[in-house]
């Protein structure tokens, strides 16, 4: 092996496994080998091919065709549908909402009406793109309210939102009501399905209960899945439909105003690698129809399994029961979800916290794979021995003091220099010895008290703490200087 890829090698065994069905986020694990041999292969095969001009590259336009054609298939588009594949699904939420306030260019400060328990994306959205967010607060069962979200609908109103499931409590909000009420006044309606459209339909076909939100339901105007979550694809695929060309054209970028080639997108990248797609396209015709309804079925049967056995473990409690394969979970007064977190990554699980919001508790995040069938077992005993590990170690407190000067601080005034004294108070970055290089920024082993108290922290002052703590991890490695 060449110096760099035993290197690489050696860089990656500190990475959370993607494999082994034992990070329950970020990662999707079919468990099936020859599917992701091929996967890998075929992004290798592609790696040098530009996505940029379909003309020079057309198998990466036949490609793209089909895995459009597939996705439609399986969103019960209607024959009018297009779509566009995309590096993920942030990329697509951004053109649904860049396409919404393009197609009303007469809307002087559009708006988009959205759940507050839908994905950040939609506020790095309206950041991106000035489309003001109105968060309507979700139902007690954790879906959104569409009468309330009708009232807040108006004529600066370009995009209305709904989640199949959303990310954090994992059900389906009533797309049904809030398509109809958005198509009553002509305003678009997306579907975030990036998460759960690949997973619902093989759901409804096992025969589980579905509650209706793909193209079937009217209003349904477009629909974002990712094929680098369920699709159990390579990273860098999501597909975003849209119901109509018409709807789509907004999207498309063209640009004659220079004199080099005219440029001509879809997407927000313009050279793009052909390797997502083409490992998506071939990891779609290796599962086909057929190995994406045995892998639901499978991880459907591990959500279940999941599920019924945190009913035995006392001071654990599923928030919602699920509708897809995401399942957040809370603690009683005992311990904290932080710790559990923890203890878990202590037995070589990782699950993802989730901090308080809107008055919800902190949760524990479980995106479950069809790899993790195979070891739910293994996963209850170790979530069990978690929870009881946590609970001896009584829920995580924060020093009132710090928790009092956290509070009286407004992020807008701080200093560089008092982002630094914060990030070392909190544990986030222990000291760099004056040298700002980042190799002395690896995390502490435990994250609890530094979640505790960026728990505690507002919004602002925990989005502000961790933009400083990124500026300060992403410093160049200099040969020089
Ligand atoms: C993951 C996710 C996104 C964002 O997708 P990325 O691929 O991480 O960019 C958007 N919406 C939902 C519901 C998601 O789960």
């Amino acid at each position: 092996m060449s110096d760099a890829l035993a290197r690489l090698k050696e860089m990656q065994a500190a990475d959370l496994p993607v494999h082994g069905g034992r990070t329950l986020a970020y990662v999707y694990d079919s468990g099936l080998a020859e599917v992701d041999e091929v996967g890998r292969a075929a992004v290798a095969a592609y790696a040098g091919s530009n996505g940029l001009d379909p003309t020079a590259f057309p198998s990466l336009l036949r490609m793209e065709n089909d895995v459009v054609g597939f996705t439609a298939d399986l969103l019960d588009a209607p024959a009018t549908a297009v779509g566009t594949v995309t590096s993920g699904g942030t990329e697509s939420v951004l053109l649904a909402v860049q396409a919404a306030r393009d197609g009303s260019p007469s809307v002087a400060a559009p708006s988009m009406v959205l759940p507050d328990t839908v994905h950040a994306a939609f506020h790095k959205a309206a950041h991106y793109f000035g489309v003001e967010a109105r968060l309507v607060p979700v139902g007690p069962d954790l879906r959104a309210d569409p009468a309330a979200m009708a009232a807040a609908t108006d004529d600066s109103t370009v995009l209305v939102v709904a989640s199949a499931p959303s990310y954090a409590h994992g059900v389906v909000d009533p797309v049904t009501e809030i398509a109809a009420a958005a198509a009553a006044r002509g305003i678009r309606c997306h579907v975030d399905a990036c998460i759960g459209g690949w997973v619902l339909p093989y759901a409804a076909r096992l025969g589980r209960a579905v509650p209706p939100w793909t193209f079937a339901v009217e209003g349904v105007t477009s629909i974002s899945v990712d094929l680098h979550k369920y699709g159990y694809a390579p990273k860098g695929t999501s597909v975003l439909l849209h119901r109509t060309p018409e709807l789509r054209r907004p999207q498309f970028f063209a640009s004659a105003a220079w004199p080099g080639y005219t440029m001509l997108n879809s997407t927000m990248q313009s050279t793009k690698s052909g390797g997502p797609l083409a490992g998506a396209w071939a990891v779609l015709r290796t599962l086909g129809d057929d190995g994406y309804l045995r892998l639901t079925r499978d991880v459907l049967e591990a959500v279940d399994r999941i599920v019924a056995g945190i009913a035995a473990i006392p001071a654990l409690r599923v928030v919602v029961p699920p509708d897809s394969t995401l399942v957040a979970l809370a603690t009683d007064g005992s311990c904290d979800a932080f710790t559990v977190c923890d203890e878990m990554a202590a037995r070589g699980w990782y699950v993802q916290p989730q901090m308080s919001y809107a008055g919800g508790p902190a949760t524990v995040h479980l995106s479950v794979s069809a790899a993790t069938l195979a070891s739910v077992d293994d996963f209850l005993v170790a979530l069990a021995e978690a929870v009881a590990a946590a609970v001896a170690a009584g829920p995580v407190a924060v020093d009132p003091g710090v928790a009092a000067y956290i509070a009286s601080l407004d992020p807008a005034t701080l200093t560089d220099a008092d982002f630094d004294g914060l990030l070392a108070a909190s544990g986030l970055v222990g000291g760099d010895g004056g040298d700002g290089a980042g190799d002395d920024l690896a995390l502490p082993d435990r994250m609890a008290e530094v979640n505790a108290m960026l728990d505690l922290a507002s919004p602002a002052m925990r989005e502000a703490l961790l933009v400083a703590f990124l500026d300060r991890l992403s410093r160049p490695v200099r040969a020089v200087g």
